[in-house]
C-alpha cells in the first residue's frame, strides 16, 4: 500500500501554491471549460483554486457541486501556460480529484466504469489481453532482446492499430531492433491518474515499471500521446515513490520520425498536395514540448502546405477530450471540439491533422 505522506502528489504538498495566486484571472480567459459555464467563476481555474484554498483551511467541504466542477477540467494545461505565479495547476487538480475519491465523493460514473474495466482486464476498453497483439502484421518481427521497447498503449492496440503499425513498420524498415511485450502490457494509468483513481493507477504503473525494467531496455517508444506523457513524467514520480528504478528514455513515435528525417534516413516520397492545418494535442504539445517534431514531419512531405491556426503551439486550444471530460461530460467536450474544428475550418485548409493522423502518413 502507498504511504500517503511519502508523495509529491498529495493536496498537502500544494499548500504554498494555494497561497500565491495573484487572482489576476489570466487563467480564466484561456480555460475552455469556463467558456461554457455562463461566466460562473466557480468553473474557472481561479475559482477552483479559491475553493481548494478554502477547503485546505477547513472553511469549505468537498460538496457534490465542487466535485463536479473539479471534474469539468480537460487537463489541457492552458491555465498553467499563462499563470503568472507558475502554480502547477493540473497536478493540483489531479491531487484534488484524488482527495475527492478518498472522501468517497469521486470519481464520476463514467470513470468508475473505466476503473472496473482496468481492474478486470488491464485496459479501459475491457478487451482480453490476448487481443493486444492483434494489430501486428506479417512484417512485424520484434527481437527477443533490444535496447528499444515498443509500448503499444490501449488505444493503439485495441482501437486505432494504424498508429502502431505505422511506427513499427518504420522501425522494421529502418533496421532498428525493437522488443514488444504485447499480451503483458497493462494500461499506462493515464486515464486513472487524470481522474484521481490513484490506488488502481498504482497497480498498473507498478506492473508496467517491473515489466519494462525486467526487459532491460534503454528506450521505450509509444505512438500514444497520453502514454508518452504518463511514462515520461508520472512514472518518474511513481517509481521514486515506490522505490523502483526508472531510468529508461521515453519517446513518442513522432520524435523518432523527426530524427530519422533530419538524419536523411527517412525521406517521404508520396506527395500530399493539400493545405493542412495542425492541431497540437495538449498532452503532446504543452505537456511534452513536442511542437517541432510534427512540423518537421509535415515539412518533409512533398506538396504539403502547412497553414497554422491562430492558436497553435504553446497557445493551442484544447480539443475537449482530455481529463475524463469526454467520457463523463460529452456535451461539454463536443462544444470545445466544435470551437477547435471551426478555428481549423477558418484557415481554409483542406485537412485538419493531428499527431495520430500525422502518424498515418507513413502507410
Ligand atoms: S487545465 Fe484547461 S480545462 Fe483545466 S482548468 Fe486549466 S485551462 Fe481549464
Ligand atoms: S493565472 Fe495563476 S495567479 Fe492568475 S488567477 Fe489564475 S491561478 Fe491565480
Amino acid at each position: 500500500m502507498l504511504d500517503e505522506q511519502d508523495s509529491l502528489m498529495q493536496l498537502e504538498n500544494f499548500e504554498e501554491d494555494l497561497k500565491i495566486c495573484a487572482r489576476c484571472g489570466f487563467c480564466k480567459n484561456v480555460c475552455p471549460t469556463y467558456l461554457y459555464s455562463d461566466g460562473f467563476e466557480a468553473f474557472s481555474p481561479r475559482g477552483r483554486l479559491h475553493f481548494l484554498r478554502e477547503y485546505a483551511a477547513g472553511r469549505e467541504k468537498m460538496s457534490a457541486s465542487w466535485v463536479d466542477r473539479l471534474y469539468r477540467c480537460t487537463s489541457c494545461e492552458r491555465c498553467m501556460e499563462v499563470c503568472q505565479t507558475s502554480i502547477p495547476l493540473v497536478p493540483l487538480w489531479e491531487a484534488a480529484r484524488a482527495r475527492a475519491v478518498r472522501e468517497g465523493k469521486g470519481p464520476m460514473p463514467a470513470h468508475v466504469r473505466l476503473r472496473n474495466a482496468v481492474a478486470k482486464t488491464g485496459n479501459p476498453y475491457d478487451e482480453p489481453l490476448e487481443k493486444q497483439r492483434g494489430w501486428m502484421q506479417q512484417e512485424h518481427k520484434p527481437a527477443e532482446h533490444a535496447d528499444m521497447l515498443v509500448f503499444g498503449g490501449c488505444t493503439a492496440s485495441y482501437r486505432i492499430p494504424a498508429m502502431l503499425r505505422t511506427g513499427v513498420s518504420i522501425l522494421q524498415r529502418q533496421g532498428i531492433p525493437y522488443m514488444y511485450l504485447g499480451g503483458k502490457e497493462h494500461c499506462c494509468g493515464s486515464p486513472l491518474l487524470r481522474t484521481g483513481q490513484k490506488d488502481i493507477a498504482a497497480e498498473v504503473i507498478a506492473h508496467n515499471i517491473d515489466l519494462i525494467n525486467e526487459a532491460g531496455v534503454k528506450q521505450v517508444v509509444t505512438p500514444c500521446g497520453g502514454c508518452s506523457k504518463t511514462l515520461k513524467h508520472d512514472y518518474l514520480l511513481w517509481a521514486k515513490r515506490m522505490g523502483k528504478p526508472w531510468t529508461v528514455e521515453v519517446l513518442h513515435f513522432s520524435e523518432i520520425y523527426a530524427r530519422l528525417i533530419k538524419e536523411g534516413k527517412l525521406v517521404p516520397t508520396k506527395a500530399i498536395n493539400k493545405t493542412v492545418t495542425y492541431h497540437d494535442p495538449c498532452h503532446v504539445g504543452r505537456a511534452q514540448g513536442l511542437f517541432e517534431e510534427p512540423r518537421v514531419i509535415m515539412a518533409a512531405i512533398p506538396g504539403l502546405k502547412l497553414v497554422e491556426m491562430p492558436h497553435h503551439g504553446k497557445d493551442s486550444r484544447c480539443c475537449g477530450a482530455g481529463g475524463g471530460v469526454k467520457s463523463n461530460y460529452p456535451e461539454l467536450a463536443d462544444h470545445i471540439a466544435q470551437d477547435r474544428v471551426q478555428e481549423a475550418a477558418d484557415t481554409g485548409a483542406d485537412v485538419l491533422a493531428t499527431i495520430v493522423r500525422a502518424a498515418l502518413w507513413g502507410q
